[in-house]
This record gives structure tokens, C-alpha cells and sequence, in this order.
């Protein structure tokens, strides 16, 4: 009997387990074997960039070299029109520490306090890396248009998700629960995108 070839071994370089199971979920259909960052002695990687595609690179690059294979890393965030795109690269620890996502979320409606629906316009943005130990390969991305609601709403997701209403619905992704936020999220459209470019990759390069 023949053995079928070895599967491309791609590591979800994020130590946030709600992203990697997100990446993983939408990663399902390619052939290729998706491993996370629990394998390996990793330490943290410094998000210094400005920019969500700066910050995807510095983790995507930095993660391939330490794991020595293909690595996939997203940087994403909230933009809210009135703060001028703020929170912006500094979502995770946009009122003072790293992850502290109630109040992050307390600073965000305190910030909008009074404010109508319509003045409330925002969106989820994410850029996906895909680099080698080599280098960087290429990056996608992709965004989701909404508003801020007037107060936390629902269990589901994580971070933002309980205040971001997405356009075209009156819920919030904490509401909405996952099935439809993969449907429209800034990361599943980023990682459509991403999937596309990663099989042109493949077949390219013959892994
Ligand atoms: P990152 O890990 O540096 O990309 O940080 C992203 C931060 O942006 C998270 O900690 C959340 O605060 C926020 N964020 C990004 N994507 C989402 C999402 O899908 N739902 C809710 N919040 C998100």
C-alpha cells in the first residue's frame, strides 16, 4: 500500500486560544496539519509595529524562526470612527492592561457616553502574515463594518464582541454566537483570503 505524503505542518503563531481556534475551525478543509504554539518553548514577541499588517509580520516572522516551520500570525483590532480609529493596534490593552477585557470594554462605552447610533460607527479589522523561517511569504486581511451598542450584550467570543453590533443585524457578536461570527468576522474574511493565497503558495511551491 502506498503512503500518502507527509502533510505541510503549519503552526497558528498566537497565544490567544480563542484565536486559534478560530484560525483552526477555518482552517479545516486545507490539507495541512495545524499546530499551535503549546509544542514549542516560544516567549513572547513584542507587538512594536503601528500598524495591524507590522504587528501580523513581526509575529508571523518571529514565531516561523523559533518553530523552524510555516507560521501563520494575525494582528486585529477595533477602529471606532469618533476616536479617530482608536483603539485601534492598542485593543488588547486599550485601558491600561494586556487582555483586561472588561475594562477595555468599560473605557470604550464610558468614551462614547451620550453618543447616538449614529455616532457610534466601527469596525474589526484583521491582517493575517504567513512567513517562513526564511522570510515573509504573504499577508490578507479583512474587516467588518458595525457600531459600538450602548451597553455589553451576550456570552459569546471574547474582547469587543459583547459591545460590536455588525452591520445589517441588531446584535451584538457576543449575541450572534460563533456560527454567524465566522461567517462575517474581520478574521474569517481575512482568513478566506488567506486560504486562497496559501493554496496558490502550495501548489507553487510543490509542498
Ligand atoms: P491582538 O491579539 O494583538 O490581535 O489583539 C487583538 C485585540 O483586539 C483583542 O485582545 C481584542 O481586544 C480585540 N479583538 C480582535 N479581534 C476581536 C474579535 O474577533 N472580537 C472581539 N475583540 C477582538
Amino acid at each position: 500500500m502506498s503512503k500518502s505524503p507527509p502533510k505541510t505542518r503549519l503552526v497558528v503563531g498566537s497565544k490567544n486560544p480563542h484565536k486559534v481556534d478560530e484560525i483552526r475551525r477555518m482552517l479545516a478543509e486545507l490539507s495541512v496539519e495545524v499546530l499551535d504554539l503549546s509544542a514549542f518553548d516560544v516567549g513572547d514577541i513584542p507587538e512594536s509595529g503601528t500598524t495591524f499588517e507590522a504587528n501580523a509580520v513581526i509575529k508571523a516572522e518571529g514565531f516561523a524562526r523559533v518553530t523552524g516551520l510555516l507560521t501563520i500570525s494575525d494582528d486585529s483590532g477595533l477602529e471606532i470612527d469618533v476616536l479617530g480609529g482608536e483603539p485601534g493596534v492598542y485593543s488588547a490593552r486599550f485601558a491600561g492592561r494586556q487582555g483586561d477585557d472588561a475594562a477595555n470594554n468599560a473605557l470604550v462605552l464610558e468614551r462614547l457616553k451620550g453618543l447616538e447610533d449614529g455616532e457610534r460607527a466601527a469596525r474589526f479589522r484583521c491582517v493575517i502574515a504567513l512567513a517562513s523561517p526564511e522570510g515573509l511569504i504573504l499577508t490578507s486581511q479583512g474587516h467588518v463594518e458595525g457600531r459600538i451598542a450602548h451597553e455589553e450584550r451576550g456570552d459569546y467570543g471574547f474582547g469587543y464582541d459583547p459591545l460590536f453590533i455588525p452591520e445589517g443585524f441588531d446584535q451584538t457578536f457576543g449575541e450572534l454566537g460563533q456560527e454567524v461570527k465566522d461567517s462575517i468576522s474581520h478574521r474569517s474574511r481575512a482568513l478566506s483570503a488567506f486560504r486562497r493565497a496559501f493554496e496558490r503558495y502550495l501548489s507553487k511551491s510543490g509542498r
